[in-house]
């Protein structure tokens, strides 16, 4: 992998100027925030039944995943960057601990937690930086909205709840990736990891090239668990990439249903999960998260009637 530092950006000549620097712990995180809203609704939104295993004894479940095709308008607006740098040190992987991921050189014990320390690999931000004037792109292509109702929201907080209790239990570490359940909300998690599992199989089932098509997650108004996500074509006026999600959501949840599942790794990766340029820089994904709404899509119902809770641990211990 090569690292670049930009010496120098001018928007009128379309000039910038990148001098590579050799391997170092330093990086940038820029601040961009991404703007999606709808111009004109281009078909009536489509309400599609999410079939939730029901907990043994229980009602069905409601549910309804909401996809509405519209032109819309795509903006990303960046303010700044956080220059960071990566160490690997000693610290204290106690989540409950004020020294969790701190670095404690020479420390055999956390001093607070009295806790054994760990090595482990440690972010810090050095410098903010914010510009003058904030980095504008916009442009108008067709965009998908996915949205889930509450009951969706409720069902896929009690599973992250689970989830975290039966990784808690067994008194190991934190895996790797299953982090995230504590770090974000449980709706952006599962959205953002459907969108980005759905564009998967877009790459291979309609043959859309990645670069034609993105997704993001905006926050919406009302409850702290309210989100919704965006496919979007990354060209003014469009190329047909969001088009083909609506037209063959069907076909696109479970074929990426079976690639989530067909993949060898734990909690997802660069195979079935990471997507290049993600808006929302690859954080807030969990393979289980988007396969609970994949699963709750695809047709026909396949065999479902484990409870909730067996099924997470059976998925995380896998
Ligand atoms: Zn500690
Ligand atoms: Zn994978
Ligand atoms: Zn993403």
């Amino acid at each position: 992998m090569l690292t670049y530092q930009c010496l120098s950006l001018d928007l009128t000549s379309k000039q910038a100027i990148l001098k590579q620097v050799p391997e170092s712990p330093l990086f940038t995180v820029a601040f961009t925030q991404s703007e999606t809203g709808s111009l004109k609704v281009l078909t009536n939104p489509v309400a599609l039944p999410l079939k939730f295993p029901r907990a043994e004894g229980g009602a069905d479940l409601p549910a309804v995943l909401t996809l509405e095709l519209s032109y819309g308008q795509v903006s990303h607006i960046t303010s700044g960057y956080s220059l960071m740098t990566q160490l690997y040190e000693q610290t204290c992987l106690n989540r409950r601990c004020l020294n969790y991921k701190e670095p404690l050189p020479d420390e055999r014990r956390c001093p607070l937690c009295i806790k054994p320390t760990r090595k482990a690999l440690l972010i810090k931000t050095l410098s903010e930086e914010s510009f003058e004037q904030p980095y504008r792109t916009q442009f108008s292509a067709p965009i998908v909205k996915v949205a889930i109702d509450s009951t969706a929201q409720d069902y896929l907080q009690t599973f992250a709840r689970e989830a975290r209790t039966s990784l808690s239990r067994s008194g190991q570490p934190i895996p790797p990736g299953y982090q995230q359940l504590w770090e974000y909300p449980s709706s952006l998690i599962a959205i953002h990891s459907f969108g980005h599992q759905i564009l998967r199989s877009l790459q291979l089932f309609a043959r859309v090239d990645p670069r034609e098509v993105n997704f993001s997650v905006v926050k919406e108004p009302g409850g702290s668990n309210h989100y919704a996500g965006y496919f979007y074509d990354t060209s003014d006026g469009g190329n047909g990439a969001s088009e083909a999600v609506f037209k063959h959501r069907a076909e696109l949840s479970s074929t990426a249903a079976a690639i989530a599942r067909g993949c060898d790794c734990d909690a997802g990766c660069a195979k079935c999960l990471i997507q290049h340029g993600c808006p929302d820089g690859n954080t807030a994904l969990l393979k289980q998260l988007g396969l609970v709404l994949l699963d709750a899509l695809a047709e026909p119902l396949v065999e479902k009637n484990a409870l909730p809770t067996a099924q997470t641990e059976t998925e995380i211990s896998s």
